[in-house]
């Protein structure tokens, strides 16, 4: 047998020569399954976790039957943002190297003449984004009449990124389509409606089981008192110091927020989200990819599939949005044999919930509360002592030693000694004390929330919560929102913690929200807060259509409001 696993799969040379190029001996598990197909021209569905190695699983059969020379797009990639495309391009380069093609990448925020200019040179494969590829398909700078393959790559997070109409305005307009694979790492039903339509009887392959953990990432979740999350996150950067950590937020403010607070606690860290220009996004992704940032705290969409070589740390502020966001988010650590942490940071009602979210799935979760000061203190003392102990020799006659000579004649040594530990200390943060915030607010949670019955006396209402007013605002599911954008928007801008949202029911040109009482009274006296997050529309105003009693609440939307029907396309119920 040959020591190049790819040899069995009887490749074209220049494919093998550029695997060996490369140093990729042997095929991923989806790879395998893949290439084993003794014929690819049946359509396919393929389930794979990211960083799973899909990117070669399509162009190695579709390279291998590509009948050659060609001088016009046959191949067509789509994926959902910019950075995988170029990534995606960036394989299908060196893959194609010594097959004599070229690649041209159609995304937005980049040069159109340069794209069209290699469309027109002869580009036989195409990545793009699906807005863009769109434009050049209508331009006609795109010549669609021999493209017969076509990778919906992704396609969970096209779909999410309400790139529907875009992608069915592509495949209409590919009258040779002869194959269409789509590959996605879960199967909402979005995806699936989509594969109905322009899939024929596809073959499945599926690689993941729901829930399935990935071998190589450890799960860590830690409990930080829920008004100190930003403290908790400097108390678990300073003890599990990541050489290199993605850490991810719900908006584009909050990552420029939570990026400007660690570095002021003296970390280097940078931001990455969708309203950076190509320019920037590039400038900071290498800086992260080189090393020279440890710390990219991006936006879910400006994240998403990136392949940065060794994240040791992946890091979630909160409770994900779903199973599938959770597991998808760690899938950027842990790549292609690499070992990664996935840490989550959560309040003591979201560790509750999370392991509700959780359910039945085989991922194994190590629970800690947050370190404390003392612990920080000690692993830092720790470093600085091997630092110190086993670090290099200045040597004799070297300038240190001589200022070190200079200044023993001038203080004593335990001074001194003890001087420059407080300057090196001083230069990083110590951490902060959140063991007895949080020790706090676990008591209370055991004791179970307490709220007042009419008598006065307090009463344990586990099971129940009370009920709150239902708020309609004008952006729904057709704006791109979606439950978790909205829990987000409506906890930042009222400033309430999650517990305080109750159901949230996404419609397609708006949304009916329910505030529990806290949050009912941020929203009276500030209703702007909310036209500021974007979820009203200016001038359209937000109105109540239920609250829990009839007086009182007045309904600026009118009686003939209809109560919200249960059935929802995406709902969320509260705690
Ligand atoms: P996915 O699309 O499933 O998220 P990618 O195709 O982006 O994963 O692959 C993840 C990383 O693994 C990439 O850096 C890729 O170059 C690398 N990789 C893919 N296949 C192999 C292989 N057979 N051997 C070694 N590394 C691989
Ligand atoms: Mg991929």
């Amino acid at each position: 047998m040959s020591d190049n696993g790819f040899a069995l799969y009887n490749l074209r040379e220049e494919l093998l020569l550029a695997l060996k190029k490369k140093g990729f001996s042997t095929p991923t598990p989806v790879q395998e399954k893949v290439l084993e197909r003794d014929e690819f021209s049946s359509d396919l569905i393929v389930r794979a976790k990211t960083g799973s190695g899909k990117t070669l699983a399509f162009l190695l059969p579709l390279l291998q039957e590509m009948e050659l020379p060609l001088s016009k797009p046959s191949i067509l990639i789509l994926s959902p943002t910019r950075e995988l495309a170029q990534q995606t391009a960036r394989e299908a380069e060196w893959l194609s190297r010594y097959l004599d093609i070229s690649v041209a990448t159609l995304v937005g925020g980049l040069d159109m003449a340069a794209q069209i200019r290699t469309l027109r040179e002869g580009a036989v494969i195409v990545v793009g984004t699906p807005g863009r590829t769109l434009d050049h398909v209508n331009r006609g700078t795109l010549k669609t009449d021999g493209i017969h393959s076509v990778i919906l790559d992704e396609g969970d997070h096209m779909l999410d990124m309400g790139f529907r109409d875009e992608l069915e305005g592509i495949l209409d307009k590919l009258p040779n389509r002869e194959r269409t694979w789509l590959f996605s790492a879960t199967m909402p039903r979005e995806v699936r409606d989509l594969s109905k339509k322009y899939l024929t009887s596809p073959v499945s392959l599926s690689l993941v089981e729901d829930g399935e953990q990935h071998e190589d990432i450890v799960h860590r979740a830690y409990l930080v008192p829920s008004r100190h999350k930003m403290e908790g996150l400097v108390n678990i950067l300073l003890w599990e110091r990541p050489k290199r950590g993605l850490i991810f937020c719900h908006t584009r403010l909050e990552t420029m927020q939570v990026a400007q607070r660690l570095t002021s606690e003296g970390f280097n860290a940078g931001s990455l989200h969708g309203e950076m220009t190509q320019r920037e996004r590039n400038a900071v992704l290498s800086s992260f990819k080189n090393g020279h940032l440890p710390l990219l705290v991006a936006t879910n969409v400006a994240a998403r599939g990136l392949d940065v070589d060794a994240v040791t740390h992946v890091i979630q502020i909160g409770l994900p949005d779903d199973r599938d966001t959770f597991i998808h988010r760690s899938g950027r650590t842990g790549r292609a044999g690499h070992e990664g942490t996935n840490i989550l940071l959560l309040s003591p009602q979201e560790g509750e919930k999370f392991k509700y979210m959780l359910g039945s799935a085989k991922v194994s979760v190590e629970w800690n509360n947050v370190p404390d000061v003392e612990a920080i203190g000690r692993v830092q003392r720790e470093i600085a002592e091997e630092k110190l102990l086993t670090g290099k020799e200045t040597g004799e006659g070297s300038d240190y030693i001589e200022w070190a000579e200079d200044l023993l004649t001038r203080v004593g040594p335990k001074e001194l000694v003890a001087r420059l530990l407080a300057a090196l200390a001083a230069k990083r943060s110590a951490g902060y004390n959140l063991s007895t915030e949080l020790e706090r607010e676990l008591r209370r949670k055991s004791r179970g929330p307490v709220d007042k019955d009419r008598s006065g006396a307090p009463r344990s209402i586990k099971g129940r919560r009370p009920k709150g007013s239902m708020l309609r605002l004008s952006k729904g599911l057709s704006d791109g929102w979606d439950v978790g954008r909205v829990l987000h928007a409506v906890c930042t801008s009222l400033n309430v913690d999650r517990s305080e949202v109750g159901a949230i029911r996404m419609k397609d040109d708006h949304v009916l929200v329910e505030l529990l009482p806290v949050a009912l009274s941020r929203f009276e006296a500030d209703s702007k807060g909310l036209e500021r997050c974007g979820l009203i529309e200016e001038g359209a105003g937000a109105s109540f259509v239920s609250s829990p009693s009839s007086a009182g609440r007045s309904r600026t939307a009118g009686s003939g409001t209809p109560r919200p029907r249960r059935k929802g396309k995406q709902e969320y119920r509260g705690r």
